[in-house]
């Protein structure tokens, strides 16, 4: 599963409890419709190309302090296809070595990101003593959007009705260069890679600002729930949810929120708003989440930063099965 970036998940946390100021608006829909475009190519390269292996995906690597991020690497015998999604609108040209959109130049190079990257990576490659040469593809996501070149370039350009013939030749290709040991080129980009960014600043640092409390309805993003014995009764749209999930759910939205903090049962109780009940909150962080040392100075239960579903990623069957809850509908409300 392709993950969205911290700043994507912060974000998108955050609307569902307060107004984004503008900037923060911009910033999540030009995460949102990144990472589209990105899960879009996920699925063309799954169909048409399929070999995973040789496909890594959402790579934030360094080389002597410089960082870059990738979207895709695809490798067939010591060829690195670099790959670089843009989920743009609209109509851009390239001519006289600048990009333009409609007929504005363009102050950001769109190559300047890829070229970038394929320096940074054949520095890793070349430390390790890895031949490679590296193929830089600039692939454009949106069917609507324009595109042309006027010019010869270095970089392949790809828009996505092209991608599905390219990656057939890929595979072909497959077949036709002799196989480098996949571990050579595994190992040198997991030795180069970064933990995912995570903030300086989280919510805490945001003076002033004021969140919604409470645990918000998946399908109205309401906040208002009658609460059962086993499941919490949304009173706006009438969803339910298990009582377990909508805990645990709401307890990572607040790692997200406060990533730089151990998760405190006292901060918890207040998050969850009126509907948060004491005892079943303790209960479910002793059952989901590890406690950081012994209640000394370090206190709380260890936060990951991150929503639910990367969280507790291998768990989703356990709370998938907790949904069967709403339907034991005896006369239980509390
Ligand atoms: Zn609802």
């Amino acid at each position: 599963m392709r993950k969205q970036t911290f700043e994507h998940q912060y974000l998108q946390v955050l609307a569902e409890r307060t107004q984004l100021n503008a900037n923060e608006k911009n910033n999540l829909q030009r995460l949102v419709q990144g990472y589209l475009g990105e899960c879009n190519l996920d699925k063309i390269v799954d169909t048409f190309f399929n070999q995973s292996e040789l496909v890594l995906n959402n790579l934030n690597l360094a080389y002597n302090k410089e960082v870059i991020q990738v979207d895709k690497l695809i490798v067939i015998g010591n060829i690195a296809y670099l790959i670089d999604v843009k989920n743009y609108r609209g109509s851009y040209t390239y001519q006289n070595n600048s990009w333009y959109r409609g007929e504005r130049i363009l102050i950001n190079n769109i190559f300047r990101q890829i070229d970038r990257a394929s320096d940074i990576l054949q520095k890793i490659f070349s430390a390790k003593r890895l031949h490679m040469e590296i193929r830089r593809v600039l692939i454009f996501m949106d069917p609507a959007v324009k595109v042309e070149i006027k010019q010869p370039i270095v970089q392949t350009v790809l828009r996505v009705e092209e991608v599905a013939a390219w990656l057939m030749k890929l595979k072909e290709e497959v077949q036709l260069y002799p196989k480098l040991s996949p571990d050579l080129w595994r190992d040198a980009i997991t030795d180069s890679l970064l933990p995912p960014y995570c903030p300086l600043n989280d919510f805490s640092s945001q003076v002033g600002r004021t969140l919604q409390l409470g645990i918000c309805c998946p399908k109205c993003k309401k906040f208002t729930w009658t609460s059962h014995r086993y499941y919490l009764y949304c009173d706006h749209c009438g969803f339910c949810q298990s009582k377990e999930l909508a805990y645990v759910k709401t307890i990572c939205d607040y790692g997200v929120l406060f990533s730089n903090s151990n998760l405190e049962r006292k901060e918890l109780k207040k998050f969850l708003g009126e509907v948060g009940n004491e005892y079943y909150l303790r209960y479910q962080l002793k059952k989901h989440f590890e406690l950081v040392g012994p209640n000394g100075s370090q206190k709380g239960y260890r936060n990951l930063g991150s929503k639910f579903e990367y969280w507790f990623e291998n768990e989703q069957e356990y709370f998938k099965a907790l949904q069967k809850r709403c339907n034991w509908k005896t006369n239980d409300k509390k």
